[in-house]
């Protein structure tokens, strides 16, 4: 046997692991070797190794730029307990704290040094750290490069000249979340010199996917709880209301669960994940602010009882589940009511037409993943550029191939109910009028009296709401700025009106039992 490298010798001694993990080894060697490196890998993959530990080999100082406090804390921490100096320098410390942190790194007593960006960048700081022995610098989170990215910080962008001001020194990027796009966006902005890349695989093979279309979403929750007391899970919602509602749903049905979103004080905040951390088999009910640097190994489900608003932020979402490689699910019930308040709330938000036009098609990215047919992890792979030869055989439509039919015949009654009642109803109405009810919204409108009124009895209302959900979709209507859901008709609808192409959408089949997950099979 060969003699163990020193990079080996020190992940055994200092971090406690006995291999590297997918191409840690490789990025290691980059840097040690003096060289750029851009490297894409999952939340979970271990990508902070892949800087730690070159930082603890190479001589001087590593520099982190990190975007978030939070998550700069949890590091030092870490590196903490395996005796590793690490310190961050940020506007939270008093003047003298920051000034005996100086004395430190200029005494070279310190191995890794955490900054936000805009730290970085000031000329001061800039003129500091110049004049210390630089060992590399890292770049974290650095998708928030990318200005088509949901995550944009503009101070990422004036990262890019720390190639002359550090010309000798290696710089790493590491990012989760970046197609093909954003990656080349990163190389070119950041100015990494001929960078060496990783590209990790994306694929969870662990996690089990499912995607549910919404009818009673509380029961359906408890149905895929079923046999799962004792399991640690994340419920994701969007809204608040909806958080402590649920969170109080079910510790009534006797599963111990946690309230956690920004409207909370942020002592119970923060009790709620420390519990949620340490304590075995608790459910987090959550809006989108609870996970940002989670690292809990043995979460065994994330469900969702909302649509995330994309498909990265439904993979980050979903990646917490599985991290110790066990089998995870990652459920999800979804309705068009939930494109709905996304996109109301897209509308409401400050920023361009521009972002708000990317938005919506992400938006439709992840809604478009619910519809689908084929392969899920398939699909969810390729949105990230990456290929999947096969079908996974690890999903619902893997398992339980849905079912099409010819849609042609019953999306023209349905694009002609969109026009005829004026283009302003929501789904549930039109799919009223279509299927006869005479209720009083209906009379009052006088819809009654249209004469697509009571066309469409042979589908059911579920099997309606597929069907809209399918064209809106397809893109062959869309949802107004109303804020009511009101659909209205596109350019593309027209060939199918006038019988030019015909349409096959999924059948929902709304009487299967779809809460069964990878361990039943
Ligand atoms: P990322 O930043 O990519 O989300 P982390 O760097 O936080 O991932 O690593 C995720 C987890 O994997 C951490 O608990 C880390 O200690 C662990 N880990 C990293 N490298 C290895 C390894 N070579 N062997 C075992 N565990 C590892
Ligand atoms: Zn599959």
């Amino acid at each position: 046997m060969s003699k163990p490298s020193a990079a080996l010798r020190t992940l055994k001694a200092v971090f406690g692991y006995e291999q590297f993990r997918g191409q840690q080894q490789a990025i290691i060697d980059c840097l040690l070797a003096g060289q750029d490196a851009l490297v894409l890998m999952p939340t979970g993959g271990g990508k902070s190794l892949c800087y730690q530990l070159p930082a603890l080999l190479r001589d001087g100082l590593a520099v982190v730029v990190s975007p978030l406090i939070a998550l700069m804390a949890d590091q030092i921490a870490a590196l903490d307990e395996l005796g590793v100096s690490a310190v961050a320098l940020n506007s939270t410390q008093s003047a003298e704290q920051q000034r005996e942190i100086a004395k430190r790194l200029r005494e070279g007593t310190i191995k890794l040094l955490y900054l936000a960006p805009e730290r970085l960048v000031q000329p001061r700081m800039l003129s500091f750290l110049q004049s210390l022995e630089i060992a590399l610098i890292a770049i974290d989170e650095a998708h928030c490069v990318s200005q088509w990215g949901h995550d944009f910080r503009p101070e990422y962008l004036q990262l890019g000249p720390l190639a002359q001001y550090f010309k000798h020194v290696p710089r790493i990027a590491l990012t989760a979340t970046a197609d093909k796009r954003t990656r080349e966006e990163i190389a070119t902005r950041l100015q990494l010199n001929n960078p060496q890349r990783f590209v990790a695989s994306f694929d969870r093979p662990n996690i089990f996917y499912r995607i549910v279309p919404k009818t009673k979403s509380a029961q359906q929750l408890l149905d895929f709880l079923k046999g799962r007391k004792g399991e640690a899970g994340i419920v994701y919602c969007l809204s608040r209301k909806k958080v402590e509602n649920t969170a109080e749903m079910l510790v009534k049905a006797g599963y111990p669960a946690l309230p956690y979103h920004a409207g909370l004080e942020s002592d119970v905040r923060a009790a709620n994940q420390r519990r949620f951390l340490a304590e075995d088999g608790l459910i987090m009910v959550a809006t989108i602010a609870f996970g940002m640097g989670i690292d809990k190994p043995n979460v065994r489900f994330v469900a969702h009882l909302d649509l995330p608003k994309s498909l990265e932020a439904y993979y980050q979402e979903t990646g917490r589940a599985g991290r110790d490689g066990l089998p995870a699910d990652a459920w999800m019930a979804y309705g068009l009511s939930d494109v709905i308040f996304l996109k109301e709330r897209l509308q409401q938000s400050e920023g361009s037409e521009a972002h708000k036009r990317l938005e919506q098609h992400k938006l439709n990215a992840m809604l478009g993943l619910c519809e689908m047919v084929g392969c899920r992890r398939q699909a969810l792979l390729a949105y990230f550029d990456e290929q999947l030869a096969k079908p996974c055989g690890h999903c619902d439509n893997c398992l339980e191939p849905p079912q099409t039919f010819d849609a042609t015949e019953a999306a023209r009654q349905a694009l002609s109910a969109v026009y005829r009642s004026g283009s302003r109803y929501g789904a549930n109405h039109l799919i009223e009028v279509l299927r006869g009810s005479r209720s009083e919204k209906v009379k009052n409108a006088g819809h009654d009296k249209l004469s697509v009124f009571g066309i469409g009895k042979a589908l059911s209302d579920e099997q309606w709401r597929s069907l809209f959900r399918q064209l809106v979709v397809k893109g062959l209507v869309d949802i107004d700025d109303s804020g009511y859901g009101g659909l209205r008709l596109t350019e593309d609808c027209r060939p199918l009106l006038r019988g030019e192409v015909s349409l096959a959408l999924r059948r929902e089949n709304a009487d299967k039992k779809r809460h069964t997950d990878s361990r039943h099979h």
